[in-house]
């Protein structure tokens, strides 16, 4: 350790000065300089050797919603809508690589999401992510806040995008981030008020910036920025930003919004109306009633929704999915030369456990861990396991045992 009149030989700062001082051979380096060369080094090495390719192909809509239908079970409009948005999106990113001034400016799609939770939101942009092969980042907006108060700032979501992609900048440009939960930033009421609305109205007027395509200061280890801390200039002009929220109550203001359109109009159009599904009717302006502010919600341009999930649904998503449970257990059993097979009945049963503890699609995970848990932990260590059937009973007699509380938080 160093002597106490010591300095550091690369920024001079007096050993006081430093958290820490580490004598070399020669000379001494403080822990302030031994962070900016930790990041010098880590962004050189990482332009490198980048997992992500700096060209990628450019698959066409239907090509993206057939890769989408390998992984999402139902959502078509969602499907559809994210497929042409994600095109006309890296579409636009090559338009701007070949700088032609004559061309007609393409403008950026962001996408914002409505859906209860649990059917499908993160999902769909975590399968379009990795369909493109750029880097993903999920970020959760009741976290951020107005800079300079307690919370994250909102440049901290690039910070993660920085991270998941080595701190390869040119893949972090392309990359996209999914912010959830961003009707949780919704305006609380339509009257200024007194008290500064810092996670809300705040938080949206800051996420603007980063959404239209700016160049923004971000600290690459995150926290707040500090003077010491070298800052990543990163440019969000082609970064793709998704949103979602599950806009609990938005259904009222679809209605209200609807049944003034349908003064005036003859009564067939009245009839026409899906009642039971009026989330499927969503426009910009039933976001702004709902307290997203008018320029936020004029970045996010492409507006769509997520049907909640019906029993055939879940079913569906518990056999179908390219990795689906079923499939991950069945694969997991084979690794041990174990073949695995259910009674069909099992799964109509493990559909109605997720619906009647109400824990939906996400779930349905926990429930086939109870169920599979004692089979996972025995037939390893059996000298002759035999193939496994899995019937109703046995899956009702495990689930006996768990604790359904336990499943219900999942
Ligand atoms: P959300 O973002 O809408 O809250 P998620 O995308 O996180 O929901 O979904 C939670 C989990 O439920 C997913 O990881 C997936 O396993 C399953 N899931 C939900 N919806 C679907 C769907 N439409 N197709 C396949 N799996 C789904």
């Amino acid at each position: 350790m160093a002597k106490n009149n010591s300095r550091c030989s690369f920024c001079g700062r007096e050993k006081r000065d430093t958290n820490m001082l580490i004598a070399g051979l020669e000379g001494h380096i403080c822990d302030y300089c031994v962070t900016q060369a930790y990041n010098i080094v880590n962004e050189e090495q990482v332009s490198k050797k980048s997992k992500y390719p700096t060209t990628f192909k450019l698959l066409k809509p239907m090509e993206i919603k057939k890769h989408l239908d390998e992984y999402v079970i139902g959502q078509e409009e969602a499907k559809k809508v994210m497929s042409v948005s994600v095109y006309n999106h890296y579409k636009r990113i090559n338009q701007i690589k070949s700088k032609n001034k004559e061309e007609i400016e393409i403008d950026k799609s962001n996408i914002i999401l409505v859906g209860e939770t649990g059917t499908g939101k993160t999902l769909l942009a975590r399968t379009i992510a990795r369909i493109l092969n750029v880097p993903f980042c999920i970020a959760d907006a009741t976290v951020l806040t107005e800079a300079g108060y307690v919370g994250e700032d909102v440049e901290s979501v690039l910070v993660r995008l920085l991270q998941v992609a080595d701190y390869n900048i040119e893949a972090v440009e392309k990359g996209i981030v999914f912010i959830d939960e961003i009707d949780k930033i919704a305006r609380k009421s339509d009257n200024p008020s007194i008290t500064r609305d810092v996670s809300g109205e705040g938080v949206q007027q800051a996420l603007l910036k980063l959404l239209e395509g700016s160049v923004v200061n971000v600290p690459p280890q995150g926290g707040r920025k500090h003077p010491e801390q070298k800052m990543i200039q990163i440019n969000t002009q082609n970064i793709l930003f998704m949103c979602g929220g599950a806009f609990d109550g938005i259904e009222k203001k679809i209605a209200s919004r609807m049944r003034a359109n349908v003064v005036g109009y003859g009564v067939k159009d009245r009839e026409e109306i899906d009642k039971d599904n009026l989330i499927k009717y969503v426009t910009p302006q039933d976001l702004k009633s709902f307290g997203l502010i008018p320029e936020l919600v004029g970045r996010l341009p492409v507006v769509t929704y997520l049907n909640s999930l019906d029993r055939d649904a879940l079913r569906r998503i518990l056999l179908e999915p390219k990795n689906s449970l079923i499939k991950q257990y069945v694969r997991l059993f084979e690794m041990d030369k174990i073949t695995l097979t259910f009674d069909p009945a099992v799964f109509d049963y493990i559909v109605d456990k997720a619906i009647e503890f109400t824990i939906g699609a996400r779930g349905l995970r926990s429930i086939c861990e109870a169920i599979m848990m004692d089979a996972m932990y025995n037939l390893p260590s059996e000298e002759a396991a035999s193939d496994v059937h899995i019937t109703v009973e046995y899956a009702e007699e495990k689930l006996r045992k768990t604790n359904i509380e336990r499943l219900k938080v999942a």
